[in-house]
């Protein structure tokens, strides 16, 4: 049966079925009963337990809710509160800062907030602005965006905040580079509709129900062609939205222009000073006569500037979806200080994020990046990548592909073995510094790449991170008066030693992909899809079903959103004969696999 048809069925009962608590989704003899002891389990005590194998969320029947744009979100398990074991590989609770730095806990004195250093009406001159901007650090870089602006106008010097501008409807809720750069970003907007199947699938699909009638959703992410998609896709389903950027660099100006064309509230242009980020937030949010009821952040800012300036606002809010490994973080710490208030979903964690922005993103990207900034070839190039997890995995599998060989560094003994039985030598860094013609880092790790390695290696070795955090290679130790630095394009630097020897040091050892290149837009639309269903899921979950606390979101979901995906490449997914649903205890309609099937 081909996908198209398992859809349409998927609608046909979503509309149909009427859950019943009696009647959980999965068999009393599956394995996701098992994962009800799961549940609620603290991230150290998922880490360190060596009888419990996940830290995915036990699964429960849910209650009835109304029929929505999900396979059957009323038989849905619901998502259920769990813990998530920290990512970082270097400390339990590290936590992610704006300037990528990694800090322990506690981490909420890091944050720092607008009102504890600056009031809007004290505004920085053009110039502080824009020293600002530079000064300050990237925001949310544990998510992506295609950020690539073909309308930047930086002829243009006046502020967007020193600007009156409408659109041609004459509204004038908005606050961006330039209106009339709108017909530029509906262009990338209908490129980005190509790539993005599933949304444009939900759209189709909401002809006639909205279930996000009524939702009042206040958006803090990139704002790119990718996430124009998703924004036109809730107000297809019934949502009003405003946004603001979560990263002062990232914002697709033309992109913006197009949205409020369109009508949404968006305040965002690219290089905005930190004053202005925080006041973009604030306009986003702080509006006579409208209030949000639903939270999409990433990174967390947005959330934390409402807890801040504007807490009686969570009496309203049904819930936040934050799709950030940051800003994931900062609700965990909320949560285990008793002060999250209402319902959240951990989007960075669905297996389908992970697996595709780690796996299968930086598969595309490494090669994307290092050619763009280089224009290295990679047949017969020496590559060593440290770290073998999901990203090393991709790009280890990339760079083979191109004919390069490939070293592996690893510590854990498993990632190990499997680099092993993947066909890559593994090896110590010391062993084969010298000889390597591109180092690449993907461990979450610090100091991987140390001073003394960076010294031993040979003339042209390029040095790069895929990593989250500027912390994998010590850049710092290459600030030393002995060296010279030498810009040679955007992103790349020559250090050059006393004898001549020069390494190539790219994005200063920040995150590769996300620095140089841009990210598949598919992997996008599968993070977004993600996204649009659990505010759907939050926004409809009947009083009770989720409790101040964060949730992951239910597996189902998870293949709900790889099935809208499967059309494109006409994949002909094969349905389970009763006998056999039978046999391996399976509901018939999923999901699939027990919670803490990796995959
Ligand atoms: P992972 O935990 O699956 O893999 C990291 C691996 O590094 C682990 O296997 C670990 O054992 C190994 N490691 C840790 N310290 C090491 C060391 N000193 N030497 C060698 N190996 C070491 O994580 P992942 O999903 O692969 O992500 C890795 C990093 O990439 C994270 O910081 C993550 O946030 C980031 N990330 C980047 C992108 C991107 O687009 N560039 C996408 C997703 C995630």
């Amino acid at each position: 049966m081909s996908v198209q048809v398992v859809a349409a069925k998927m609608a046909e009962v979503e509309l149909q079925d009427v859950p019943s608590k009696e009647s959980p989704a999965e068999s009393p003899v599956t394995p996701n009963s098992e994962d009800k002891k799961l549940v609620k389990t603290e991230p150290h005590e998922v880490g360190s337990s060596a009888t419990t194998p996940t830290a995915e969320p036990s699964v429960k029947a849910g209650d009835p809710s109304p029929g929505l744009l999900t396979p059957n979100p009323a038989k849905m398990p619901q998502a259920s509160a769990m813990r998530r074991p920290d990512q970082q590989q270097n400390g339990g609770d590290a936590f992610v800062n704006r300037d990528g730095t990694v800090a322990e806990a506690p981490r909420m004195k890091k944050i720092q907030f607008a009102d504890q250093k600056q009031e809007f009406n004290k505004r920085p001159s053009k110039i502080g602005r824009r020293s600002l901007s530079r000064s300050i650090s990237q925001s949310s870089t544990d998510s992506y965006s295609s950020a690539a602006s073909y309308t930047d106008s930086s002829d243009d010097e006046t502020s967007p905040r020193d600007k009156q501008q409408k659109n041609s409807k004459g509204n004038g809720d908005f606050c961006i580079k330039n209106i009339k750069q709108a017909d530029f970003g509906r262009r990338e907007i209908e490129i980005a509709e190509q790539e993005m199947p599933a949304l444009m699938a939900l759209r189709k699909r909401a002809q006639g129900e909205k279930p996000l009638a009524g939702a009042k959703v206040v958006g803090c992410t990139h704002i790119t062609a990718q996430t124009a998609v998703l924004m036109e896709t809730l107000s297809a389903l019934g949502a009003q939205c405003r946004w603001a950027a979560c990263n002062i660099y990232s914002t697709q100006n033309e992109v913006a222009a197009a949205l409020a064309e369109g009508g949404f509230s968006v305040f965002a242009w690219k290089g905005e000073s930190e004053d202005d980020f925080w006041w973009c937030i604030d306009r986003c949010v702080n509006l006579e006569g409208w209030q949000p009821n639903m939270i999409l952040d990433d990174g967390g800012d947005l959330t934390h500037w409402i807890y801040k300036k504007y807490p009686n606002m969570f009496k309203k809010i049904k819930g936040i979806v934050e799709e950030s490994v940051t800003g994931v973080h900062r609700l965990y710490q909320l949560s285990k200080a008793g002060k999250l208030c209402v319902p959240a979903m951990n989007v960075n964690d669905s297996v389908t994020k992970q697996k595709f922005d780690n796996l299968y993103c930086c598969r595309e990207s490494i090669l994307d990046g290092l050619k763009r900034t280089t224009d290295v070839m990679f047949g017969g190039k020496q590559v060593v990548v440290c770290g073998y997890g999901e990203v090393g995995k991709g790009c280890c599998a990339a760079l083979k592909a191109m004919g390069s060989i490939v070293y592996v560094t690893e510590i854990d003994p498993i990632c190990a073995l499997q680099a092993c039985m993947d066909g890559f030598r593994l090896v110590k860094l010391n062993e084969v510094i010298r000889q390597v013609d591109i180092v690449i880092t993907c461990t979450g790790n610090k100091n991987v790449v140390v001073r003394e390695y960076l010294d031993r290696m040979k003339n042209g070795c390029i040095v790069c991170n895929m990593g989250h955090s500027n912390t994998e290679i010590d850049v710092a130790s290459l600030r030393t008066p002995e060296l010279t630095w030498e810009r040679v394009r955007s992103q790349v630097d020559h250090v050059i030693w006393p004898d001549g020897k020069r390494i190539v040091l790219l994005a200063e050892g920040r995150l590769l992909n996300l620095s140089c290149s841009t990210v598949p837009t598919f992997v996008l639309s599968i993070t977004a899809t993600t996204q649009a269903l659990a505010l759907i899921e939050l926004y409809n979950a009947p009083e009770g079903r989720y409790k101040q606390d964060v949730y992951l979101l239910p597996k189902k979901m998870d293949e709900y959103v790889a099935s809208l995906h499967l059309p494109t490449f006409d994949a002909h997914l094969t349905e389970l004969s009763d006998e056999q649903a039978k046999y391996l205890g399976l509901n018939k309609n999923g999901p699939f696999k027990p919670n803490y099937y990796r995959y």
